[in-house]
């Protein structure tokens, strides 16, 4: 680079940033900086063209070209050398642009004259915002310093694009986080929800992007990027990072110490921009270039580079996650991913929850799904689309997301959410009745829990018990293992509130997707089969000790139900339960209070358990089908693949078959049953399994309104004649059959 150069590309930035310091309407602006541009760089034309949608690029302001063409010119993104620009985010410079492969002539522009041609395109952190370009009339290709320079001012021009220095020209720039958005994403929690938009973790905002003195911005980067790589260092000497997350922050490390990055970055600064947005000037060329990449590893890779130049501009601006915006009162929060302690922190403010990754069975999904919060998951782009306080409709129901929708699709969202609400008011007057059906038979309503927020609900929702408290949240959502004593508070908390209601607490359930942070991770091919559950608690029993003497200690004399997940055979089970009784005599030898009553049941969540001896079912005071499992281990279909997870009917007859086998066997050992996965929910599945014989469902407290409305609407025993029927006749699944009976049952 050039003395000459580099004080001309600085000049043409102070030019810049004066230029548009000074007052004015979007579209003056945007005409002083072409002419400005043009002059700066004695070249005859400087237009800039902006996308008016997603694919379709707008003349907005010239210097040399046509007055009249300006908001009439317009072109598809891949269409003429301006649309190549747009497709590759990559510069065109070339001598001779008639002869330029793709060549658009627009004679309304009178532009057939010029010869020479650069193109830079416009855009912020891999967004696409437009292209700025520059002509002239003698042949000639533009040097490697006037190519830098005009990417660095279409940088800046995104960068003030970004702070609305533009607004209120129409369609012009900015325009892309004006217009309503529609992402399809996957269904991890239903509901709706109405609100504006919080992002989890805001874009920093760069205020500043011309700097005067290159000297102490080189300072201020070199010093940002020291604190960067002793923050990664940091990290890694974590004890209890598993194999993921070491990986991504030995990459981490890498970019940090990238000798490439910093050069680059100070490069950017001695050609006068200010160390912010010379951060931003990387990492959207990163992503340009890597955004053409298909390779799934080097897309993460991308990911990993975008949060680490994230975390540089956070340290850099000192804005840290506190950007100063107000959360508003309807929060819906948005993010790539988020861990349940953190969404725990934000608790029942939010009204739903947005995710880029996430899936149906992670912690998150089951935090939100505690606090009953609308969680759509793999709403792709919508942290870059979103903006803090965008009006956003979440439909959980069929995951889809209307981020700033236009007045239609509110008003036909709010007549569903007002049918919603109607319904749930239906239900509310069914809250202290019994789930009997019209023959008689009462059907035991219960609700899953795991979290204290849950339990307020057991009084709101008329549940009759909680039929599954999943105890492994409260080790979850902690960075170590809780305490006995600890456990054991908020164990009594839980039975308190439960006001005399039986509640079955299962022992911990870790291993699968639920991988406490401060345990070893395990490196497993297969985590859904592998080492989890009872299996850990009876391995390493002791947590399953420690967990056992929370659990006598907060029954302090009153019944206590503790079950075991994940039992596959009758050793198991009685392993377990020797465990627990072993520490009741021992609480007792110790002159504590034993349970008035210690009931000791096992999930049936393997197919194993069904065939199990007889002495199982004798054994066990109850078993609670867990669903979830159980069906992903009937069918072969795990329940965290989106693709595979709804292919199987919950209600085809092979199933039902199996589930009356278990009802059966628990029947003739006079063993109480229950079914407690989320199928439990659903009111056609909730009546087909009362219908089959298992008296007792646990779900969500949500659900026991529409399940107990269904129940109450029909008689059992005739549904029961239709199931078996349909299951005689030899369908696949009952569904349709019990669908038709359904409709004719109305009151
Ligand atoms: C189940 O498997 O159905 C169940 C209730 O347990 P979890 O969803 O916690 O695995
Ligand atoms: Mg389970």
């Amino acid at each position: 680079m050039t003395e000459r150069s580099e004080s001309d590309s600085r000049k043409l930035l102070r030019r810049l940033r004066d230029s548009l310091a000074l007052p004015g309407k979007g579209q003056d602006r945007l005409d002083r900086i072409t002419h400005l541009i043009a002059d700066s760089m004695r070249t005859e034309v400087c237009s800039i063209y902006l996308f008016r949608d997603e694919d379709t690029l707008e003349l907005c302001a010239t210097e040399g070209l046509k007055k009249e063409a300006v908001h009439q010119t317009r072109m598809k993104v891949g269409e003429g050398l301006v649309g190549r620009v747009a497709r590759s985010a990559a510069p065109i410079n070339t001598a001779d642009a008639p002869s330029e492969k793709g060549f658009r002539y627009m004679p309304e522009t009178g532009e057939e004259i010029y010869s020479s041609f650069l193109g830079v395109p416009i855009q912020r952190v891999g967004e696409k915002l437009g292209v700025l370009v520059v002509q002239s009339k003698t042949a000639r290709l533009y040097s490697e310093d006037e190519v830098y320079a005009l990417e660095v001012v279409a940088m800046v021009l995104a960068e003030m694009t970004e702070l609305g220095a533009f607004l209120g020209e129409g369609d012009g720039p900015g325009a892309l986080h004006r217009r309503p958005r529609l992402f399809r994403g996957g269904i991890a929690q239903e509901g709706s929800a109405e609100g504006h938009v919080w992002l989890h973790e805001p874009r920093v905002v760069v205020t500043n992007p011309v700097a005067d003195d290159p000297l102490t911005e080189i300072e201020r980067i070199r010093d940002a990027v020291g604190q960067l790589r002793v923050s990664i260092d940091d990290l890694l000497r974590a004890e209890s990072l598993d194999k993921d997350q070491r990986q991504v922050l030995e990459a981490y490390r890498m970019f940090a110490n990238s000798r490439g990055w910093l050069r680059r970055m100070e490069e950017d600064i001695a050609r006068g921009l200010s160390a912010e947005a010379a951060v931003e000037k990387e990492q959207s060329a990163a992503r340009a270039r890597l955004q053409q990449v298909e390779d799934a590893y080097l897309r993460e890779r991308l990911n990993d580079l975008d949060d680490l130049s994230n975390r540089l501009l956070r340290i850099l601006t000192g804005q840290g996650q506190d950007t100063g915006a107000q959360m508003p009162e309807d929060p819906i929060l948005i993010a790539r991913n988020i861990g349940p302690a953190e969404l725990l922190e934000y608790g029942k403010k939010l009204r739903g929850v947005v995710l880029e990754e996430g899936s149906v069975g992670s912690h998150a999904a089951i935090v939100a799904r505690a606090l009953a919060i609308p969680l759509v998951i793999h709403a792709e782009r919508i942290v870059a689309e979103a903006l803090n306080g965008d009006h956003i409709l979440v439909d959980g129901d069929q995951g889809f997301v209307h981020l700033r929708p236009d007045e239609m699709v509110v008003r036909s969202f709010r007549d569903k959410m007002a049918m919603q609400a109607k319904a749930q008011e239906r239900y509310a007057v069914l809250r202290h009745l019994p789930a009997q059906s019209k023959c008689g038979t009462v059907t035991r309503l219960n609700m899953n829990a795991g979290l204290m927020a849950d339990l307020p609900s057991i009084e709101s929702s008329g549940a009759e018990g909680v039929g599954l408290f999943r105890t492994e949240l409260q080790f979850l959502i902690r960075n170590q293992m809780p305490k006995r004593d600890e456990l054991a508070r908020l164990y009594a908390r839980v039975i308190e509130a439960a006001k005399g209601r039986p509640v079955a607490f299962r022992t911990l359930d870790i291993g699968s997707d639920k991988v406490l942070p401060y345990m070893k991770p395990q490196d497993e091919p297969n985590p859904a089969m592998g080492w989890r559950a009872i299996r850990v608690g009876l391995d390493k029993p002791g947590v399953l000790q420690m967990q056992a003497q929370a659990l006598i200690r907060a029954a302090a004399g009153r019944p206590l139900q503790v079950m075991f997940p994940f039992i596959t055979e009758l050793s198991e089970f009685t392993a377990a339960r020797d465990c627990v009784l072993r520490q009741r005599d021992r609480e007792a030898a110790m002159g504590h209070a034993v349970p008035s009553d210690l009931s000791i049941g096992a999930m049936l969540e393997t197919p194993s358990l069904a065939y199990a001896p007889k002495a199982f079912f004798d054994l066990a005071d109850f078993v609670s089908i867990g669903g979830n499992d159980l069906k992903q281990f009937f069918f072969a279909a795990d329940r965290e693949n989106e693709r595979v997870r709804r292919r199987y009917d919950t209600l085809n007859a092979s199933f039902l078959r199996f589930l009356r086998l278990i009802t059966d066997r628990c029947r003739d050992s006079g063993t109480a049953l229950s079914f407690c996965g989320e199928d439990a929910g659903r009111p056609l599945e909730a009546l087909v399994f009362a219908a089959i014989g298992i008296s007792t469902l646990s779900m969500r407290p949500a659900s026991i309104g529409p399940v107990k409305a269904v129940l109450r609407q029909v008689n059992l025993a005739e549904a029961r004649e239709v199931v078996f029927a349909a299951m005689a006749q030899g369908v696949e699944t009952v569904r349709p059959a019990v669908m038709d009976w359904l409709a004719t049952q109305t009151d």
